[in-house]
């Protein structure tokens, strides 16, 4: 079993030509609104893949809710402990430019109501998951809650980017950041080649290992004084949002099964990949038959 505590959100995505700059409003294309968040995207990435998937999180009293709990459903994520917040739903608006830049405001609204208590719930859960993942779209005390009570495999992918306290980064297994969260984390300017990610990743102390994701380079795997670079295949990428995410989920799928920690990153990259030629953030999610 895979425990994913973390959150859920709607977004909705407007299509522009350009994006707009500040006091500027720019007429768009249809939208798009669709299940997003990056707990709701990694617990749907690792489920689309044949694992066993339980989803922690808080949804809102509104409508909205619909949305992620039939995404989830969907997918085949046990959400036995996923609540309702006396709050809004969160939600992202993200409008996205045709040469695919984006601009994103995050309302956390439910996701800020996710407790230290509901992981106290979510005990056995997770002394029990071979994996636990989590994020950083929740309250950190609670992040720090989750990594205590987790019984196996702790991955942690700190995004959004913001500096972590040591104690939380030593009961890590895996941090799994992109190249601005390794700059932000390791207090330094983003690396921009494969050798300064590495040495920057090396700088952590705490982790047992860091998994740097790179886009369109692949990823980078720093573990026991050595780094591994495992590049990405080529691939038509229409929409890269979620990649990251369906790394997470891919990399969680893979480890849960008992995978080598560089055979999982090979598999994480492959999933990625293919989850950028689909549009939205668990639009793009492949089934683990669309995995070569
Ligand atoms: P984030 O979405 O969190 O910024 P990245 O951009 O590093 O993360 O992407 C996560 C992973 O998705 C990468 O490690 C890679 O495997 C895959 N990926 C992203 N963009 C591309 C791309 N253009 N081509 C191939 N793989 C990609």
């Amino acid at each position: 079993m895979i425990a994913v505590v973390g959150s859920c959100n709607v977004d909705f995505v407007v299509p522009v030509a350009a994006l707009p700059g500040p006091g500027e409003t720019v007429l768009g294309r249809d939208h798009l609104r669709a299940p997003g968040g990056k707990g709701a995207n990694q617990a749907v990435a690792a489920a689309r893949l044949g694992s066993e998937v339980a989803f922690v999180g808080r949804v809102g009293d509104d409508a909205l809710a619909e949305t992620t709990r039939t995404a989830l459903t969907g997918a085949g994520v046990r959400l036995d402990w996923l609540g309702t917040a006396a709050a809004p739903s969160g939600i992202a608006l993200i409008t996205v430019a045709d040469g695919g830049e984006n601009t994103i405001a995050v309302s956390p609204g439910a996701n800020d109501h996710l407790t230290p208590d509901a992981v106290a719930d979510a005990a056995e859960l997770l002394s029990a998951a071979a994996v636990t993942l989590v994020q950083l779209e929740i309250p950190l005390e609670t992040v720090h809650a989750t990594v205590r009570a987790a019984g196996g495999t702790v991955l942690l992918n700190p995004a959004p980017a913001r500096e972590l306290p040591a104690d939380l980064l030593a009961e890590v297994d895996v941090l799994i950041p992109n190249r601005s969260e390794l700059g932000v984390l390791a207090g330094a300017p983003e690396p921009t080649t494969v050798e300064e990610a590495a040495a920057l990743a090396r700088s952590l102390t705490g982790p047992g290992a860091v998994v740097v994701t790179l886009g369109a380079d692949g990823a980078l795997v720093v573990a026991d004084g050595d780094h591994t670079h495992v590049p990405a295949e080529p691939v038509d990428a229409i929409d890269t949002t979620g990649a990251g995410d369906a790394f997470c989920g891919a990399l969680a799928d893979a480890l849960a099964r008992g995978t080598a920690l560089v055979d999982a990153v090979r598999w994480a990259v492959k999933v990625a990949g293919i989850s950028t030629t689909g549009r939205g953030a668990q639009g793009g999610m492949p089934l683990r038959a669309d995995v070569s």
